[in-house]
């Protein structure tokens, strides 16, 4: 059996004291179809991201830490070394749960202890992975969300959150509710290599039609796109033509991002998947993110795509917003009726 021990290192910059004040304690464990899960009681479930960091949100909600989404790119897998686990398989089979997270949400939200800040779910894992049908702590703390008429964002590669499309509309119609899709690729070779635990990304394409009809905006990360796999011109636009076609409200590309503890992960499996790249991923990967010079020949190839195709394309950091509403068609007057 599994124990959580933090990692309470100098080099992990801070996340396994992060961690350790978020979780109270360790109280027990589950198991199904090979996937141990981490029961753990939270202290506190709405955290802050750290002042020095460049995200584009300032709260965040995450409910399972690992994912069993588990794709090979995933940037969250060195958060399950902060746990005494490591950031491969551990990180998608042994999934930690905050157990207490709906009674916590609905305590951290209460009148005078919160200002009603955007919060952001999605950010570390996916909080509509596969154990969310079991513990259905995301459906929970929607309703706390939907309560309190909190605005808040959503980013999954899940069909799932169809679930909760009544939940996802009448939070919509009460506050700014955004959520987002990452669809990476439509090549079904890549999808199956790349992220075995996923829904196919054409039922993601689906999920993001019935969510903008159910009055839910939500929009599409092309991410990651992964050199020599994921970025030829015609696998691009076959992303950005169904997205668009679905009512994507915004199709945001980023190109694939190499962090140590990511990068081995992802080269180790490259090499034994396809060895014929590894040259072209030590050119352009020396340093975590490929030169700017690549990342913005992306974003325009996507947005030319964007344009051509009829749809809106954003830069990251406008990705989790909610879009403007079209202008109101102008008030006709009986005058302007002519009766
Ligand atoms: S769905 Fe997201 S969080 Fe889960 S493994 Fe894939 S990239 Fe990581």
């Amino acid at each position: 059996m599994t124990e959580l021990r933090w990692r309470l290192a100098d080099d992990d910059g801070g996340q396994g004291a992060l961690f350790e004040q978020e979780v109270e304690r360790h109280i027990g464990r589950g198991e199904f179809r090979g996937m141990e899960f981490l029961h753990v009681q939270a202290r506190r479930v709405i955290n802050e991201v750290p002042r020095a960091s460049r995200m584009p949100f300032r709260w965040t909600i995450n409910a399972y830490r690992g994912c069993s989404h588990a794709c090979v790119f995933c940037f969250a897998r060195p958060t399950h070394e902060y746990l005494g686990m490591n950031g491969g398989e551990d990180f998608d089979r042994k999934i930690v749960v905050k157990i207490n997270a709906v009674e916590r949400v609905r305590a951290e939200l209460a009148p005078g202890r919160w200002a009603g800040d955007h919060i952001a779910m999605g950010t570390n894992t996916d909080p509509y992975q596969r154990c969310e049908g079991k513990y259905r702590l995301t459906q929970g703390i929607l309703g706390e969300l939907l309560a309190a008429t909190n605005p808040f964002s959503i980013l999954t590669k899940s069909t799932l959150i169809l679930r909760d499309l009544d939940l996802l509309a009448e939070a919509a119609r009460r506050t700014d509710v955004r959520a987002n899709f990452s669809i990476g690729t439509l090549d079904e070779e890549v999808w199956r290599m790349t992220e075995p635990g996923t829904p196919h990304p054409r039922r993601r394409v689906e999920a993001v039609a019935k969510l903008n009809a159910a009055g839910v905006p939500c929009g599409v990360l092309m991410a990651p796109v992964l050199p020599g796999l994921s970025d030829r011109p015609e696998q691009l636009e076959a992303v950005v033509k169904a997205c668009v076609e679905a009512g994507a409200v915004s199709i945001t590309p980023l190109l694939l991002h190499l962090r140590a503890g990511v990068r081995e992960h992802y080269l180790g499996w490259l090499a034994g998947a396809r060895p014929d790249l590894m040259d072209q991923y030590a050119e352009l990967y020396p340093r975590a993110y490929a030169p700017a010079g690549t990342q913005d020949e992306l974003a325009k190839t996507v947005q030319a795509l964007v344009a051509h195709h009829g749809g809106r394309s954003v830069g990251p950091r406008q990705a989790r917003s909610v879009p403007p509403k079209p202008p109101a068609p102008p008030a006709v007057s009986q005058l302007q009726l002519g009766v």
